[in-house]
């Protein structure tokens, strides 16, 4: 099936690539990495270079960045607790442990072996019990990791999951490619993480949907925007049944378990790729009211939160630029 899967996506690439023309017709990758399927589109004279680029960073940071991958500096610093890691992974282990001292923990990259736990990166699924989540819990918080420099290391048993943060650290540096090359229009998603460069090659913003929950095939509002990181962290986008009872894929560090706040969805944007992933999935872990205190922490940070009461609460410098669908079932209101 994967072998399938990245057939068509080089078909894809190779296809899309070839159809590039300067200045209106887009230079396009759809790649896949980081587990997702991930599309760049970029407009004008140097953007086929450009994207071209993109691609080859992807591959970069999924081959640092992987849990899975022996040869990745994730896997070998959680199996040897200490290794000497790439500039990348350095800075990008610093960005994580300083948004989780800004967010009292909340988000934290020591829990992959609560994910690990529940099965999460297999695919064959169980619930821990008590015990061996309290057992586990004793190897979670991002204090237990030390840093000198390049080299990273982990107190005994902790190991890190850069799942929650690394998309959109990409896509910081995949902005900062296009806008080296003078691309000035450009989109990319990368699954749940989505970044525009300028305007819209005919200078209209562009329009980023919110998904429904409950139906990803629909959106519940459309945000309109230049220059922005939007990333949503869901209850939806990864979870498995059990019986009768769903368990998703953001654990709130606290207490091992997937948060249960209330939410359905976060949503937040920023001009910053890294923290707006970040920030998504520890204000999932908050609920609402605790993630509308912290993000006054956060300069520039604007927050869509979907409840499960059939609610969007988005904060006020949103007010202009985020629209209902109608006839979704849910209300929308402005706060803060
Ligand atoms: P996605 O990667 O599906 O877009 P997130 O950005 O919210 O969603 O990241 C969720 C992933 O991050 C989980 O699959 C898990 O690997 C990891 N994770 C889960 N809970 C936390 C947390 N509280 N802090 C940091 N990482 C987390
Ligand atoms: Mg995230």
């Amino acid at each position: 099936m994967k072998k399938i899967v990245l057939i068509v996506i080089i078909f894809l690439t190779i296809s899309l690539m070839g159809c590039a023309a300067p200045d209106l017709e887009p230079s396009q990758a759809v790649v896949f990495g980081m587990d997702t399927v991930m599309t760049v589109t970029a407009y004008g004279k140097n953007s086929d270079q450009a994207v071209l680029l993109c691609e080859t960073e992807v591959a970069r940071l999924d081959a640092l960045f992987s849990t899975t991958n022996d040869m990745s500096d994730v896997f070998i610093l959680n199996r040897d607790g200490t290794h000497t890691v790439d500039d990348s992974t350095t800075e990008l282990i610093e960005i994580a442990n300083d948004i989780s001292q800004k967010t009292n923990g909340d988000f934290d990259i020591t829990i992959y072996p609560m994910v690990l736990a529940y099965g999460f990166t297999k695919g064959t699924y169980t619930v821990p019990n008590d015990q061996k989540v309290a057992n586990l819990l004793e190897s979670v918080g991002y204090q237990k990791i030390t840093q000198d420099q390049n080299t990273v290391s982990l107190d005994d048993g902790v190991k890190i999951d850069l799942g929650a943060i690394a998309k959109g650290y990409l896509s910081d540096n995949l902005i900062e490619i296009l806008k080296q090359h003078d691309v000035t229009s450009a989109m990319m998603s990368l699954g749940g993480n989505v970044a525009v460069l300028g305007e819209k090659p005919d200078g209209s913003l562009w329009r980023v949907g919110i998904e429904d929950p409950n139906n990803v095939e629909k959106y519940l509002a459309v945000a309109e925007l230049s220059d922005s990181f939007v990333v949503t962290s869901g209850s939806y986008r990864r979870f498995f049944e059990l019986n009768g009872k769903t368990y998703h894929h953001i654990i709130d560090p606290k207490t091992g378990r997937p948060a249960d706040s209330g939410l359905l969805s976060v949503t937040v944007v920023s001009n910053n790729g890294a923290l707006a992933d970040a920030l998504s999935t520890a204000f999932f872990v908050m609920g609402l009211d605790d993630a509308l205190d912290a993000a006054k922490n956060f300069d520039g940070v604007e927050v869509v939160f979907v409840t499960d009461q059939q609610e969007i609460i988005a904060t006020k410098g949103l007010e202009q630029k985020l629209f209902p669908v109608e006839d979704s079932g849910y209300s929308l209101e402005f706060i803060q």
